[in-house]
């Protein structure tokens, strides 16, 4: 079970992850730099650091299921 703090939803569409908004600045639609194989390590104790394309701003994914990304910081407010 995720947190809903710290959780982020995904889509993967055509081979690419997207998140439906950005926590930080709100944009719609974000290109996660992240592949759908690593949704998958990232279950296997691996970290993968994301960079928000749109604001530059960085949040580390430690866990995944299969709607949403844990990360290591509070996004939800
Ligand atoms: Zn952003």
């Amino acid at each position: 079970m995720i947190p809903f703090e710290k959780s982020l939803p995904y889509d993967i569409v055509m081979g690419d992850v997207y998140a439906p908004k950005c926590p930080f600045c709100g944009q719609e639609n974000v290109l996660l730099s992240m592949k759908p194989g690593e949704v998958q390590s990232v279950r296997e104790g691996k970290k993968k650091l994301l960079v928000f394309p749109c604001c530059k701003n960085k949040l580390t994914v430690l866990d995944s299921d299969q709607d949403y990304l844990l990360t290591d910081t509070n996004i939800r407010r």
